[in-house]
């Protein structure tokens, strides 16, 4: 399917993925490609239906270009999101049967961890195909699983945006963290240690139940972290967190956390704002995994990694004050800043 898109900054492609047998199995939307290949992880989860699948895939896609081109990767943007089986299947064949997907595409897209899959699927999709990020990593070289990279840029956006929009250091400062996965759980360690007290919740109980023991994290219903008594709100599981519901309810000052599409739509920025809520941009602080996934990807070394890593914060911070200067919310200042950088990558290939 070849739909142009209302905005001019790119085409939208999208590929249906199919198993062993021909039955669709998930998609890839591939955003841009302007600025390198469409890069984006793999989303592995339950929809009730192949076009909401779809929808989420064509969002993630957008996410991915406008964080890749901002975080300053020579990469444009994709997403695959594949359907979890409700029953038994075999995890091996899927991914392998993903892997001829992406190798169909002929290096126009590359994969690498999301929501739902491991190193060990990336392993799988690398039997197919070589464009796949996210692998083992070799002693010395980038690699491995994205998630403890994608922690710290969040937290180091934290800690400046903290010191912005709060006047302090993230010591003493309360965080609810919604969502105690890979990045979450990483995140709650290190807020832990730079003092933080830690409000916590997760649709599985065990996971909640282990940080609660290791780093005695308050626990609070799924429902009940949103409203949770604290200075930041951190969303870290999926996406539409802040919405027309969620936002009234809000008691923190700032919300950054790892999820991507953190606002269900475009006014609930402008609602955040009017309530005087400091937003840090989703795509903005949460590339930390893919900037890891580039460098494996390109060959780069770690130290390519941490130099990166460490534009995130002082990016943020202008465009906090930017916003702050004006009337315009940081989300929309980040995505004008992506639209321009991908322009850029359309107009150095025409
Ligand atoms: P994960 O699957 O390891 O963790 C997500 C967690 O959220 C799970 O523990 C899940 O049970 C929980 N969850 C789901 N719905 C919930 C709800 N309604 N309330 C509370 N908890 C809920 O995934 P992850 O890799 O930690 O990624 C988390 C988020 O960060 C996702 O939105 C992902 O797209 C985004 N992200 C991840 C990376 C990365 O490197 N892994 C990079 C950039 C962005």
């Amino acid at each position: 399917v070849h739909r142009p898109h209302e905005a001019s900054d790119f085409q939208e492609d999208i590929h249906v993925v199919s198993n062993a047998d021909g039955a669709a199995i998930g998609v890839i939307a591939l955003h841009s490609t302007a600025l390198g290949p469409a890069a984006g992880g793999c989303r592995f989860w339950h929809y009730d239906s192949h076009a909401d699948l779809t929808a989420d895939a064509i969002r993630l896609a957008r996410g991915m270009s406008y964080k890749n081109a901002v975080a300053g990767l020579p990469l444009g943007g994709g997403k695959a999101v594949l359907q979890r089986p409700a029953g038994s299947f075999d995890r091996a064949a899927l991914f392998r049967a993903f892997g001829n997907a992406v190798e169909s595409l002929s290096g126009a897209y590359v994969t690498a961890e999301d929501v739902g899959t491991t190193v060990a699927d990336m392993e799988r999709v690398r039997e197919r195909t070589r464009f796949v990020a996210g692998l083992h990593a070799e002693p010395g070289k980038s690699g491995g699983d994205p998630s403890p990279w994608t922690a710290r840029g969040v937290f180091e956006a934290m800690r400046t945006a903290a010191r912005f929009a709060i006047g302090g250091d993230l010591e003493g400062l309360t965080v609810a963290v919604q969502g105690t996965g890979n990045v979450g759980a990483a995140l709650c360690r290190m807020l832990r240690a730079a003092g933080a007290r830690l409000v916590i919740a997760d649709i599985d109980h065990r996971r909640v139940d282990a940080l609660v023991a290791e780093l005695g994290a308050r626990a609070v219903g799924v429902d009940e972290i949103v409203a949770a008594d604290a200075d930041i709100f951190a969303p870290c599981a999926l996406g539409g967190a802040l919405n027309a519901r969620t936002i009234p309810a809000l008691k923190a000052r700032l919300v950054c956390g790892a999820a991507n599409n953190q606002l269900a739509t475009e006014a609930d920025g402008e609602t955040l704002m009017a309530r005087g809520i400091v937003y840090a941009p989703d795509y903005v602080v949460n590339a930390g995994g893919i900037i890891n996934v580039s460098a494996e990807y390109l060959g780069e070394a770690p130290e390519e990694v941490a130099q990166r890593l460490g534009e995130i914060a002082p990016r943020l911070t202008r465009i906090l004050e930017a916003a702050a200067a004006g009337t315009t919310p940081p989300h929309i200042v980040a995505d004008a800043l992506a639209r321009r950088i991908i322009a850029r990558g359309h107009r150095a290939a025409a």
